[in-house]
């Protein structure tokens, strides 16, 4: 599989956020999200066997004890078909194991240890119409639905989705403005005038090491 980077940090984002992960960034995307800041990943990468991923991620968690989280990410890792392999060993390995997806490709060939981390593309992110609705029939209670929002046309447009397909009873749900464009307390306001049972998200990686440091 072509693998972008593979690093150890501080989860950034999800209900896992503060927790130290270790990342694989597999490369490639389909869709050019106007907020996309992991466009490096996009091309190039390093070729790597399901074999060197694994021998990468467990030199990260030796002699460490309780959990041990891992979270496969991309660009659009659901590209690659090395990612079920993949995903499927690291879970058999004992990890808990992460998949951030863009919800535009079939979740439901995963494994079901795999908890899903999938977004749903917003009028402002240039890509709504690439959701595959049938994904949210697959969400289990321990998976997470994401929005990135750019305005307040993208929050309405989230709670009506969220309204419709009962999201907040089938996973958690986060709402995370897009980084410098939509205030974190603009969101706030408008998530507790909503009174929606959902999380604001920041991008907690861009506050501790800055917006646009790498591997981290
Ligand atoms: S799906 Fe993710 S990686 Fe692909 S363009 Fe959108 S934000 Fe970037």
């Amino acid at each position: 599989m072509w693998v972008t980077e593979i690093f150890h940090s501080i989860q950034g984002e999800s209900s896992y956020a503060g927790l130290p992960c270790t990342f694989v960034r597999l490369t490639g995307c389909h869709l050019r999200c106007v907020y996309c800041d992991t466009t490096y990943a996009f091309f190039g990468g390093e070729r790597m066997s399901v074999e060197e991923v694994l021998a990468r991620v467990g030199a990260f968690w030796e002699e460490v004890e309780g959990m041990r989280l891992v979270e496969v990410t991309g660009g659009e890792p659901l590209l690659q078909k090395d990612v079920y392999p993949l995903t499927e060993r690291l879970c058999d390995l004992g990890y808990t194991v992460l998949i951030e997806t863009s919800g535009s490709l079939p979740i439901w060939h995963l494994d079901p240890r795999v908890i899903r981390i999938m977004d749903l593309k917003t009028p402002g992110s240039g890509h709504a119409h690439a959701n595959l609705w049938e994904n949210i029939e697959h969400l289990r209670p321990r998976d997470e639905v994401k929005f990135v929002l750019m305005d307040r046309r993208d929050f309405e447009w989230a709670c009506d989705i969220i309204h419709r397909y009962d999201l907040t009873r089938r996973a958690h749900v986060l709402l995370s403005p897009a980084h410098g464009v939509l205030d974190p307390k603009t969101l706030a306001e408008w998530i507790l005038h909503s009174r929606l049972p959902v999380r604001l998200q920041i991008q907690l990686h861009k506050y501790i090491w800055g917006a646009n440091a790498r591997g981290v």
